[in-house]
């Protein structure tokens, strides 16, 4: 299952090793802050999870939830 990973919008497998984008929908694979100034804004080493609303570090929308991939828990 290396490189393998499972887009987290549509269910489409991708390779991982080719890219952060899911190649089915085209929605970022790896979940990001939103802020440019910030050190989660690089997704290949953000420190977010795919389930993350808010960037843990600066507080700023993350990408998935920007792109209302993720919303937030009741
Ligand atoms: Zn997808
Ligand atoms: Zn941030």
């Amino acid at each position: 299952m290396e490189g393998n990973f499972i887009c987290p919008h549509c269910g489409a497998l991708n390779d991982e090793l080719r890219g952060c984008f899911c190649t089915k929908c085209g929605a970022p694979l790896q979940n990001s802050c939103t802020n440019k100034d910030c050190e989660n804004y690089d997704p290949v080493t953000a420190d977010i999870m795919s389930t993350d609303c808010y960037c843990p570090l600066c507080g700023s929308m993350t990408v998935f939830k920007q792109g209302g991939w993720v919303v937030p828990d009741d």
